[in-house]
This record gives C-alpha cells, structure tokens and sequence, in this order.
C-alpha cells in the first residue's frame, strides 16, 4: 500500500518537471511510514508522480518516476543501468549516478577502479541499500561497494550514517588514473567520494595550460589541478591547502606522479597565503581558484560575495602577463551571472581587463537538467591577463 500525497492548487506544475516537494507544496498526505513510496496527485487528485517521502525535513518528498509504474527494486535497477550506459567508457574513475541528474535522487555512485563508493543523501535512499546494490552489480558485476554517508544528510532525514563496507570488504585504497595523472583513494578518508570528481574534466583540460610556467593552485586539495599542469611540463607548482588530511594527500599525489622536487604545498588559510604571496611580488603563468562553497545558505550571501570577490582580486594581480585564471564557485546561491559579476568587479578594483577565454561547467558524468537548475552548481571562467 502506497500513501497519496496531494498537492495544493497550482503546485503540480512545477512538480511535473523539478522532484522537489517542499512541506508547504503539501495540502495533505495519507498516514505513511518514513521513507515509503507515496503516490503524488494534484489538487483536483490526478495523478502526477511516485516519489520517496520522509516527514522530517522541509523537502519532504522526492518524486522518481512520473509514470503511472511501481517505485520497486526493478524501477531503480532500470534507473542504475540508464545511468551507467550514459556514462563515458573507460574512465577509472567517474560519477555513475548522480542524484536528480540520473532520476535517482538522494544517491550518488562513484566509481574508483574496482571499488563503487556510494552516499545516501535521503532516508528514501537509504532504506533502500541493498536493492541498489544489487542493481549496481547486475550492471557492472561483482564490485565491492563502500557507503560513505555524510552526517549532515543523515541527520536531517533522520537515518543512521553508514560508513563502511555494504558486505564483502574491498582494498583500503586504490591508485586511480585521470588522464596522465594518477591518485590515491583512501575508502572512509578524504571530502565527498574521495575526489573532486565534479572538476575531472576541467583538471585534466585546465591543468596541462600550466606546462611551461609557475602554476598556483589555491583550495587545492590533493594537488589535482597542480599535478596535472606538472606532468604535463610546468616548471614549479604551489598548492595552498588547510586541511591536513589533503595536505597529506597532496605530497602523496606529488610522489605518485613523480614530480615532488617540482612541488610544494604551504598549509593554512588560502586568504592569508594570498595577499603574501601579493605583498611578496610574486607571478604566475596559471592560477585556480577553486574554493569550497562559501554561500551555503542564502542568508550567507553577502559574506560569500566579499570572499569570492577577494580572492579573485588577489589571483588576477599574481597573474604575469598573459596568464591564465581558471576561477570557480561551487556554491548554489552563486548563479552564472552573480558569480561574472563578482569576477569582473575584481578586475576593476585590480584594474585589469582580462579576455574571457571559456566559460566552465562541472564535468560531464555530473548531468544537469534544465528545468532543475540546482543540478548545474559548478560554475568557473578561464579568464587570460592581456
Ligand atoms: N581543487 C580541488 C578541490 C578543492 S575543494 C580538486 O580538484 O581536487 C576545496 C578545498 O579547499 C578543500 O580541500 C578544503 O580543505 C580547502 N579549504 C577550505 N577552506 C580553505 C582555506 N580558507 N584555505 C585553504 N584551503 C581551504
């Protein structure tokens, strides 16, 4: 038995086409366990979708399928296979399935070599762990998987955290390629899955322009962006990084790809680090910037604006002539035009005026759908000092 969700006047429209259904789209819902499958209807009770629903938080309901079919196991080993065809073949490392993107949402599926690192986002997903186990090895065979929940998630839709094995236990670590460049995974340590995933492609595109120059990678975590440029002939690279656990990372990504005499990584804050380097007279031919989120919430705006803003200043000026930027913002509440705005109030304060060289995205096994615009939260500009 299935409950029924029905919406309230004039909210089916966007439903039809966007997942999320917040507490206030609700009019009323049958008695249902956390976590099961409730019919959605609109307000005269037609029929709209079948989504996963959990009474806790204030988005509430996620729908899955907009098709009058069963939310079961057969429905998500459908949508684990579609979302694995659609993937690039022979990437050891890439995003299987990714949430929304893959109309499975509240699940994240990385692949590292032979290991599946997964996160359950939602109490839906979670609930569900071994019938997406099971879709996952009826499509890539017997892999061994490792959850790796996050608390916040977890504690927000009220289910227990797994970190850890799903059955049988697979490597402590596995060495992944990305291009010409090789990584360390270490399963339960590290951000997200282990990698950055989301700037794969922009690692290994943006990476190699350093060949031939000093390169500054800023919020470098374990040095990707810096190992690329430096096997593909950069003459020094710089990482700026605060963690220790990617510090470590990144003197391990150095050593693995056999360019630690050409590297270095200074620990602390990036900002701090930044107007040094500035106060110190010193240029670089490529420099990222890829900071963590600083607008987690809207209310965070503001503040978020100045810090983007000042590291951007900051970078433009350590650029020699005909440098390259490659700037980005991962934040959500940071959109296209906010976060070009914020770039090329920078450039004024630094008295520059870069060329837009390209306009960068997250990599391409992160889809984004255009009518949920929260899907496409990377955003960067490579921007060159003329
Ligand atoms: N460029 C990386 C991903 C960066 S994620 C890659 O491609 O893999 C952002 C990183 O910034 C994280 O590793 C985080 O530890 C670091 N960080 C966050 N705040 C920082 C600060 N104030 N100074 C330096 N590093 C910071």
């Amino acid at each position: 038995m299935t409950g029924v969700l029905r919406l309230r006047r004039g909210r089916a429209r966007r439903v039809r086409t966007h997942p999320w259904i917040f507490k206030g789209d609700v009019a009323d819902v049958t008695p249902v366990a956390p976590g099961d499958v409730v019919t959605v209807v609109d307000g005269s009770g037609r029929f709209v979708g079948r989504g996963w629903f959990n009474p806790r938080p204030a988005l509430c309901c996620r729908v899955v399928t907009w098709e009058d079919e069963q939310l079961d196991a057969r429905l998500i080993a459908r949508r684990v296979a579609d979302a694995v065809s659609r993937r690039e073949r022979g990437h050891d490392a890439a995003r299987l399935v990714w949430s929304e993107g893959d109309a499975l949402p509240g699940l994240v599926v990385d692949r590292y070599g032979p290991v599946l690192v997964a996160q359950a986002l939602t109490l839906g997903v979670a609930r569900r762990r071994k019938d997406i186990v099971a879709a996952l090895r009826a499509v890539l065979g017997e892999a061994a998987v490792f959850w790796a929940d996050e608390a916040t998630p977890a504690a927000l839709e009220a289910f227990e955290q797994q970190r850890g094995w799903h059955d049988a236990e697979g490597p402590a670590s596995v060495v992944v390629a990305e291009g010409a460049v090789r990584f360390v995974v270490r399963l339960g340590h590290g951000h997200k899955t282990g990698l950055y995933l989301d700037q794969a492609d922009n690692r290994a595109r943006i990476g190699p322009r350093g060949a031939g120059h000093d390169v500054l990678d800023v919020f470098a975590y374990t040095a990707g962006f810096a190992c690329h440029a430096l096997v593909a002939g950069a003459r020094r690279a710089l990482c700026l990084e605060s963690s220790p656990e990617a510090i470590a990372g990144a003197v391990e990504s150095f050593a693995l790809n056999g360019v630690a005499e050409r590297a270095e990584v200074q620990a602390g804050n990036a900002f701090d680090a930044l107007r040094r380097l500035e106060r110190a007279g010193a240029r670089f031919g490529l420099v990222v910037l890829d900071p963590p989120p600083f607008a987690r919430s809207r209310a965070a705006l503001e503040a978020a604006i100045r810090g983007y803003k000042e590291i951007n200043l900051r970078a433009l000026r350590l650029l020699e002539p005909n440098g390259l930027l490659a700037t980005f913002s991962c934040s959500h509440h940071v959109d296209d035009t906010t976060f070009e705005a914020i770039c090329r109030d920078a450039a004024a304060d630094a008295g520059v005026r870069p060329l837009i060289v390209e306009r960068l995205t997250q990599s391409a096994d992160h889809p984004a759908l255009l009518t949920v615009p929260e899907t496409r939260y990377l955003k960067g500009l490579l921007l060159r000092a003329v």
